[in-house]
């Protein structure tokens, strides 16, 4: 009798499972459907999307908060195309990631095949790999590839093209487990980039931070990947040096830890004379590093796992490797020589105080209830609404200008990867893929997002995702009727034939988007006072069932580009 044979669909499938894939994320069609529902049946979670692009997004997002890479799956051409979203992001965020799209037919290639498209050339600019399987044989090697490439060294985007013609093509099945087994076996020889960090390098950085006198740690998102958690409280704790998280950083440390120096950041930037800076990228986020904001002879100490990154920002001392590693190392030279900046030191108590002034004065303006609401009076009383549900902390995912702007500054951040928002490049329209990513990966906890209207409407219809998978998933959309809210033209601007048209910032006053949740049979909410707004929380809190609160906000409130004005 024959042996069964199975066709290229099927064998990624299997080697996705046996690579340790657990989630895909993606939008079926030709000529991928079969991947989606035989990786199903081999104990995959597919999450099926509306549209590339939010898969994309929840994908890379996936990849930063699980450490695995997010699997990303797409059809041929315009799919691959809405999919580059999704890479660009996570190269961008340096998240792992893989792009498994479906191409057209190679026996047509550059005659007009049906979603013809070199998806090769498309994604290499975003990609650190992107690969073609040519024929069934290869589909194994590849796909270890893609997965081993994501996570390796700088985490970021692989790109694996399957060709329609690759995925009909059948092989046996004891042929396809061989060629299986044989990758697995390559790869467990395969080393993994173990950075070998030099104990000169250690020393000098702990040197620098013990002669310093005005020393601040300085952690992002790139920490929080690598779970350097416990590793930075210690460090902060023993030598009492103040910390500043980026945005994703918040949390690493409790934002309500006494050496937490978030609310006296420019004081911190700008007057520290050494900056351990542990994954995050002296980008536009951090100033570049340079005058006003930091002053000119600060020192860095640059911890990274990419040697590229080190090598770009130049710093007095740069130690290339994974952050948890190197300040574990710090950890253990700095407990042989210890040293300790006490809470009444001059610097650790200037920032202690100035941080104190800056939650006073920001106290003061939140505790005034604000009706038509501000953004300050809800973002206090989901603040509260947050904190009385203790630990596990929820997920907080957040875009918007002022939403986002604000929301960084008020709401409090306990736990590690618990903050997602728009990131290195700004991106919005992120909130509804980040958050089915977030209670994807973490299922024990809720997620709430806070958001612009407009960074709600970039993939509004994947609240039908939410309520089809019943994600514990609570969208708070900060509804001010436009991009920044209100028309804010001067009287000339408004002017031409088009002057009668709404303003390109402004969307339909008053839009009901609690009622797009309800049309799938999700909960929706529509508030404009802080009682109603309690309520709409504390029941949407804890039934953990997919709900949108759709909070008035006065289109005049907030500013334009939030607090970014200066780039517009
Ligand atoms: P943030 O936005 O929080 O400032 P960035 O995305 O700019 O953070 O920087 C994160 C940095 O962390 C990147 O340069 C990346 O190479 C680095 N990184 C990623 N993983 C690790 C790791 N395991 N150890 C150290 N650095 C890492």
């Amino acid at each position: 009798m024959a042996e069964k044979e199975i066709d290229g669909s099927s064998l990624v499938a299997m080697c996705l499972a046996r690579g340790g894939v657990k989630h895909m994320f993606g939008v079926v069609g030709i000529p991928v459907t079969s991947i989606a529902t035989r990786a199903v049946s081999l104990g995959i979670r597919f999450i099926a999307f509306h549209n590339e692009q939010s898969a994309g997004y929840a994908a890379s997002a996936y990849g930063y908060l699980t450490g695995n890479p997010g699997l990303l799956l797409t059809v041929s051409g315009p799919g691959c195309v809405h999919g580059l979203a999704g890479l660009s992001n996570a190269a961008t965020n340096c998240w792992p990631f893989v792009l498994l799209s479906g191409s057209s037919d190679q026996g047509y290639t550059g005659r007009g095949d049906f979603q013809e498209l070199d998806q090769i050339q498309a994604t290499a600019p975003f990609s650190k790999l992107s690969i073609k399987a040519t024929g069934i044989d290869k589909l194994p090697g590849l796909v270890f590839d893609a997965l081993d490439f994501a996570v390796n060294g700088r985490p970021g985007g692989c790109y694996l093209d399957v060709p329609t013609d690759v995925l009909h093509q059948t092989v046996e099945v004891s042929v396809a487990e061989k060629l299986i087994s044989d990758v697995e076996a390559q790869m467990k020889l395969r080393k993994q980039d173990d950075l070998v960090v030099e104990s000169s390098g250690i020393q000098k950085a702990a040197e620098l931070l013990r002669r310093a006198e005005r020393p601040l740690v300085v952690f992002g998102k790139g920490a929080a990947y690598s779970r350097a958690e416990d590793e930075l409280r210690k460090l902060v704790e023993t030598t009492g040096i103040p910390f500043l998280p980026t945005p994703m950083g918040k949390g690493i440390l409790p934002d309500t830890h006494d050496l937490a120096a978030t609310a006296a950041r420019s004081l911190a930037i700008g007057r520290c004379d050494v900056a351990l800076v542990v994954g995050a990228r002296l980008n536009w986020l951090l100033h570049f590093g340079e005058p006003p904001k930091w002053s000119s002879d600060v020192k860095f100490i640059l911890v990274d796992v990419s040697e590229e990154e080190i090598e770009l920002r130049k710093p007095s001392v740069g130690l290339v490797g994974d952050a948890k590693k190197i300040v574990f190392m710090l950890n253990k030279e700095i407990k042989d020589t210890p040293f300790c900046f006490a809470r009444n030191h001059p610097w650790v108590e200037a920032i202690a105080t100035k941080a104190k002034d800056n939650v006073l004065k920001m106290e003061a303006q939140l505790a005034k209830d604000v009706v038509p609401f501000n953004f300050m009076t809800p973002m206090r009383i989901i603040r509260d609404a947050i904190s009385n549900l203790g630990s596990p902390a929820p997920v907080l995912v957040s875009e918007g200008a002022n939403t986002m702007d604000i929301g960084r500054a008020v709401l409090v951040q306990m736990e590690p990867r618990t903050r997602l928002d728009a990131g290195t490049w700004g991106t919005m329209g992120v909130g509804l893929g980040y958050c089915i990513a977030a209670a994807i990966a973490s299922p024990e906890r809720l997620v709430v997002a806070v958001e612009g209207d407009s960074g709600f409407g970039f993939s509004a219809m994947e609240v039908e995702t939410l309520v089809r998978y019943q994600l514990p998933v609570v969208v708070i959309v900060f509804n001010n009727g436009g991009v920044y809210g209100g028309d804010r033209r001067t009287p000339e601007e408004i002017s031409g034939p088009y002057k009668d048209d709404p303003a390109p910032t402004s969307f339909v006053p008053g839009a009901a988007y609690h009622l797009v949740m309800e049309a799938f049979g999700g909960k929706g909410y529509l508030v404009g006072t802080p009682d109603e707004l309690r309520y709409a929380l504390a029941e949407s809190f804890s039934a953990k069932k997919p709900a949108v609160i759709n909070v008035t906000i006065d289109p005049y409130a907030g500013s334009e580009s939030g607090r970014m004005q200066h780039k517009n």
